[in-house]
């Protein structure tokens, strides 16, 4: 149950004071959802955007023209319209002992002019000054208030993002009446990051947050912002860390191997592993050994070898009697990992199978007998291995790969499946390290850092698509010398059919010159049709392969060395880099040649300077994210994402690592949150509505 403390704050807007029916449907509009209209909390986290800085000039001459000024004066003359002159606005004269202000007011209600600014009252005035044929006038003034009340005029007004049917004024007065209705609540933090942070109490920091103190306060880094942001981000890691909880404990074998099935396998293989590769083994050999169910991230760059990993995590997995799962998410590469580690697995007398949804009759009904009975020790396949139907005797391990796109909340669903089996997904997309915090923080976190050595690096260079026919050129000498090509052709507005016409045709005129070395591929072939056309690649039969951007992730074809990607600068910066890694992972040099089309906007520049100039995945992704956003680098915005209200975790990187950590071990030692500082931590988790939080905390 939610703490009644927090009440007033999950109330409709109505509930505030001076908030109608009228004003409360607008702000539903602007704050509500689906399921309900807008609530205090809302309105309490609806931050200022900017501020107006209403701290009076000393005298008039002192005010400033052109922006906002507020000073003090004495009203001195009214002149109405002249007789006649209807639409001519109404003035009124103010001054003080150093100068004077007309202030000019149109279509006029002169009793109230008369009423409020009356002959010889002294005023504080407010509003945007400007210089008029000589003199200092100010059009319709925001404020006008007797000296007495001087108090009200905040030196820093605050300015809200508006809907319509709310105005600034009646936006910046419910908002503070929402500041005013929050409680205050038991301290959450860490009482000895709180001293060391110098952070105020919540209620005190969200309520400077609406009554800023200077304009850096609005505009910029404030402690107050600070300490609400490390509040969310602290709800958010506390509700990872309960999912994380939650999935270990569904698990409770230890899976541990005598090592002679690695040791076979690493003898069979033609190199040695890096140092990355033995320490994330490491990590995950002590991870699956340990009663708990493993939940790790394997964070490596394209071509950094992460296949090999899972094989020889597979194999720890098989030593101990027990089966696993690679899947992947595509057909062609659920093939071609089956292919790759077969010759690898028979070397160390594992029995590997295939299994996507293309297995049928027959064929599919022996794999499922060998899950079934345990003869099959890994199975490498699409999704189709987690439907219904298939049913292992023994399954230890499941490993995602390549699946950046998978997010916490499908990863709960992986682990719902009721199997306590150890998961380890793999990325080949790196995420930079604050958004690996916030997406994966439910992980513990293995990263390749550096890829097998003996690689070259790749040139990368950016060329109008009008000289097209030197590339031709270029390809041609490239595979006169035994080089292989891919040959990318983009999506052509998102659209499979626009987009397979594209590939059909460039394979139709390389075709042309280069006869029947050019091969096709993309997502609309037959499945057949589409692992011949790998097959004849990776035999060397066809030496350019014109594609869709089907290749996009883990194709592996080493003599593949050139890569030509038409219309680069329709692709995002994250796909251009995982469509690159596809080269360079022989020991020949390689190419890549992105083909644009100019002009050229800002960004789509930036991107292909950026692929100029560096390899390094992680470099890259940063550059993404501050290209494009969050939501947008790891695929679409995605459902279990976190929402984030007032901390922006691409910044607060500091803050999110600390927020983590306290995380982790408020959880380590006060598993059911019943301690003082716990229960203040479940009000957190109901004020930024984790609500998978929440649940797990119900369920015990
Ligand atoms: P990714 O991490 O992109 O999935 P892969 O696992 O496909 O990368 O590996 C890329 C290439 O590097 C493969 O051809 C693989 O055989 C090779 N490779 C993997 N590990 C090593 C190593 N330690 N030394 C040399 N080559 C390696
Ligand atoms: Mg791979």
């Amino acid at each position: 149950m939610r703490p009644s403390l927090l009440d007033p704050l999950f109330a409709p807007v109505t509930t505030l004071p001076g908030v109608g029916p009228k004003t409360a449907k607008a702000l539903d509009k602007l704050m509500g959802d689906e399921t309900r209209g807008a609530r205090v909390v809302d309105l309490l986290f609806h931050l200022p955007v900017g501020g107006v800085d209403r701290r009076p000039s000393p005298t008039i001459v002192d005010a400033p023209i052109g922006g906002i000024a507020t000073f003090s004066a004495r009203v001195t003359e009214h002149r109405p319209p002249p007789p006649g002159k209807g639409k001519a606005p109404y003035r009124i004269l103010v001054e003080d002992e150093t100068g004077d202000v007309t202030l000019v007011f149109f279509h006029a209600d002169v009793r109230h002019l008369l009423q409020t600014l009356p002959i010889g009252a002294y005023r504080i005035v407010s509003g945007k000054l400007e210089l008029w044929e000589g003199m200092r006038q100010m059009v319709h003034p925001d404020r006008l208030l007797d000296p007495a009340q001087a108090a009200a005029l905040p030196a820093i007004e605050p300015v809200y993002g508006l809907t319509e049917g709310v105005g600034p004024r009646v936006m910046a007065r419910i908002a503070a009446a929402a500041a005013e209705a929050c409680p205050a609540l038991a301290e959450w933090q860490d009482p000895a990051f709180l001293a060391r942070s110098g952070f105020a109490p919540f209620l005190e920091s969200v309520q400077a947050l609406h009554h800023p103190a200077d304009l850096k306060a609005v505009e910029g880094e404030t402690i107050a912002r600070r300490r609400v942001a490390y509040d969310e981000l602290l709800a958010s890691q506390v509700a990872l860390a309960l999912v994380r909880r939650q999935q270990k404990k569904s698990a409770g074998r230890a899976t541990a191997g005598d090592g002679r099935l690695r040791h076979a396998i690493a003898s069979a293989l033609p190199f040695t592993l890096t140092d990355g590769q033995r320490q994330a083994l490491a990590d995950i050999h002590a991870d699956m050994e340990k009663p708990e169910r493993m939940l790790r991230l394997l964070q490596g760059d394209v071509g950094s070898g992460k296949t090999v990993v899972a094989l020889m995590a597979m194999a720890a997995a098989a030593e101990a009697g027990r089966q696993s799962v690679l899947m992947a998410p595509t057909e062609i590469l659920a093939r071609q990992h089956a292919e790759r580690l077969a010759p690898l697995a028979q070397k160390a007398g594992l029995k590997l199978a295939l299994l996507t949804g293309r297995e049928k009759g027959p064929g599919r009904a022996r794999v499922l007998e060998g899950l079934a009975n345990g003869e099959i020790d890994i199975a490498v396949g699409t999704h189709a291995l987690f439907q219904e139907g298939v049913g292992f005797r023994d399954l230890a391990l499941a490993i995602v790969d390549e699946q950046h796109r998978f997010g916490v909340h499908q990863r709960l669903l992986l682990g719902s499946k009721g199997e306590a089996v150890d998961i380890l997904v793999m990325t080949a997309t790196p995420i930079p390290r604050t958004l690996s915090l916030t997406w994966f923080g439910d992980m513990d976190i293995s990263i390749l850092a550096e890829k097998p050595a003996g690689r070259q690096p790749i040139v990368t260079k950016a060329i109008s698509s009008e000289r097209h026919d030197e590339v031709v050129g270029a390809v041609g000498r490239a595979v006169d010398k035994g080089a292989q090509v891919y040959w990318v052709c983009p999506l052509v507005q998102e659209s499979d059919t626009l987009d397979v016409a594209a590939a059909q045709e460039r394979y139709d005129t390389l075709r042309e010159v280069f006869g029947d070395k050019v091969g096709l591929l993309h997502g609309q072939m037959p499945g057949r049709d589409k692992d011949a056309a790998m097959a004849a690649f990776v035999a060397g039969e066809t030496r350019i392969l014109v594609s869709t951007t089907v290749i996009e992730v883990g194709v592996d074809v080493p003599n593949a060395s050139v890569m030509v990607i038409e219309h680069a600068e329709r692709f995002g910066l994250a796909q251009l880099h995982q469509l690159r890694g596809r080269i360079g992972r022989g020991s020949a040099a390689s190419t890549c040649l992105l083909l644009y089309k100019g002009p050229l906007g800002p960004v789509a520049e930036a991107r292909l300077t950026i692929m100029r100039e560096t390899e390094d995945g992680f470099r890259i992704a940063e550059e993404d994210l501050r290209l494009r956003g969050e939501g947008e680098v790891l695929g679409t915005k995605q459902s279990g994402s976190p929402d984030w209200r007032i901390a922006r975790p691409e910044i607060d990187g500091d803050l999110l690592a600390a927020a983590r950590d306290d995380a982790r071990l408020l959880i380590e030692r006060d598993p059911q949150l019943e301690s003082e500082r716990g229960k203040a931590v479940r009000s957190l988790l109901y004020l930024f509505e984790r609500d998978v939080a929440i649940r797990l905390l119900r369920a015990g």
